[in-house]
């Protein structure tokens, strides 16, 4: 039996033993985690500033300090999210007790990806842990020092047996897909989120796939145009651009092009410093085929501004190509790393145009100060997000889904959204055995009279929520009526 086999059988047989389903268990577990996030901060930060050259600031400020705070949301919520919710009645199920019962699905398979390692493999494990289920996390064998911190630390905090991390490249990923999971949540590109899908539908497990895209931005002329280029600039040049939901390229007209070069060049300075190779806060390119496909996007384009790299470290400094074509290279595929490209359009109407003849993407941004214009923009588009007059900070609310559409992915999660997607919504209707009455309009044989009835209770009566307890009693004593005339049918 292989090690990812062995793996998931014991995570399924610790889940039949039933203890991963009372909520104190879950939030103990959820406890453990948080203690794992504050009291191994520095390994953490270690494996980051080796994967990423992320500061140890940076790691807590874009990964931990969201996780701690999805945690701390969850145990505030659990009883509620997890506690019978209950659905309205109409005529015929007013006698009976109808409610949804979120139930846990069992084993959920997490496959994270290396930009933003932690947030992206623990963000689902807590949601998994939060509805009950057993959970086999897989991190990306691309953040090499990451995903050995959380093979080595996670299960010293955790229940090991309910949710063991195994790590490994693509062939131990694939060995993991042919096992039999009850969900799969994968965040990464969408070439595999194919392969994932695919292997899957082999036992019928429903996904959630995290996937990216190439995320647009829509400056209008008429804007705060420093300010929108300060908030573009952060976006884009966090973590090296590398960030599912970084602004991809920006839209604008040519009219505003050069102050747009001009305002994002001083932010850089402001940020990154003169020389952002030596400064604390800015990153490196993950590897070197990313950096080599990273800079060979450049060729066809125009530097407006860096252009610098340096592929003994993987540096590449933030970059802004300008007057780029819909043709050229860097348009062809998600850039994932610090090039911003400069597409000028004709306007809104423009944007809106090139927009829609791409992938529907993760997020769209634009700035504006016209609420009309941000509309039309939200009306004649679609993307997993939108978010107006800033970047990335959509990500971290949690009662907004995070996810995709199309291209983009399916399925979200982040706080109840997560809780729900890795819960079955069980219906549960219990009748009383009695009351016939009711009942007779189904039965044999099938009358013109049984129907009238029929089409009454279903088509015509009144709506019970909208009419008020004197209303609804008022109904009662009628279809006590009705049910005794049924009878009589
Ligand atoms: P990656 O290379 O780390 O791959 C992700 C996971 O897929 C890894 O665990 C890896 O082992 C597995 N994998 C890779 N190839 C495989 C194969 N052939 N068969 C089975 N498993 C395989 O990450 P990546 O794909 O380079 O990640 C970057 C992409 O992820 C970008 O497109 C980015 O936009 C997207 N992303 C999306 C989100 C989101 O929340 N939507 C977050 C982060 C990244």
């Amino acid at each position: 039996m292989s090690r990812e086999q062995l793996a998931v059988e014991r995570a399924r047989r610790a889940f039949s033993t039933g203890r991963s389903k009372p909520l104190a268990y879950r939030i103990r577990q959820l406890n453990n985690l948080r203690r794992f996030l504050v009291e191994r901060q520095s390994e953490i930060a270690e494996a980051a500033k080796k994967d990423l050259n992320r500061s140890e600031v940076g790691i807590q400020l874009f990964e931990t300090l969201g996780l701690e705070s999805e945690i701390q949301l969850v145990i505030k919520n659990l009883k509620k999210w997890a506690a019978p919710r209950a659905v309205e009645k109409n005529l015929v199920t007013l006698s009976d007790t109808l409610y949804i019962q979120p139930e846990p699905l069992g084993v959920v398979l997490v496959i994270g990806a290396w930009n933003y390692p932690w947030a992206v493999t623990l963000f689902p494990l807590i949601g998994a842990i939060a509805a009950g289920n057993a959970a086999v996390v897989k991190p990306s064998e691309v953040c090499v020092h990451t995903s050995k911190v959380m093979e080595e630390l996670l299960n010293a905090y955790l229940d090991k047996e309910l949710y063991p991390v195994v790590t490994g490249g693509v062939q131990e990923t694939q060995e993991l897909l042919k096992q039999r999971f009850d969900h799969i949540v994968y965040t990464g590109n969408s070439m595999v989120g194919r392969i994932v899908m695919e292997a899957a539908a082999k036992h019928l497990t429903p996904v959630t796939l995290e996937l990216g895209g190439k995320s647009p931005c829509y400056i209008d002329k008429d804007c705060d145009i420093p300010l929108a280029c300060r908030r573009v600039t952060w976006g884009k040049f966090t973590n090296c651009g590398q960030t599912c939901i970084a602004p991809d390229y920006v839209l604008c007209e040519a009219s505003i092009q050069d102050r747009v070069i001009d305002e994002m060049k001083k932010c850089i300075k402001e940020f990154y410093t003169d020389d952002p190779k030596s400064f604390l806060d800015y990153g490196r390119i993950i590897n070197e085929r990313h950096f080599r496909r990273i800079l060979a996007m450049t060729e066809d384009s125009t530097v407006a501004v860096g252009g610098e790299s340096d592929h003994t470290e993987c540096y590449i400094a933030p970059t802004i190509l300008r007057d780029v074509k819909a043709g050229s290279k860097v348009m062809q595929e998600e850039i994932f790393g610090p090039l911003l490209p400069i597409v000028p359009v004709s306007g809104l109407e423009g944007a809106i145009d090139f927009i829609n003849q791409g992938e529907k993407s993760l997020v769209i941004y634009v700035f504006s100060t016209d609420k009309k214009l941000i509309n039309r923009l939200i009306e004649e588009t679609s993307s997993g997000a939108v978010l107006a007059n800033d970047c990335l900070v959509h990500y971290s609310v949690s009662s907004l889904p995070f996810g995709g559409v199309g291209n983009s992915g399916m399925g979200c999660y982040h706080g109840k959204f997560s809780f729900d997607q890795l819960s079955h919504l069980r219906s549960c209707m219990v009748r009383p055995l009695k009351n016939e009455g009711m009942n007779s309009m189904r039965y044999p044989p099938h009358t013109p009279g049984k129907l009238g009835w029929a089409r009454f209770f279903l088509v015509q009566a009144p709506d019970l929520a909208l009419m008020g307890r004197v209303g609804a009693l008022a109904v009662l004593v009628a279809v006590a009526g009705i049910l005794i005339n049924a009878y009589l049918l």
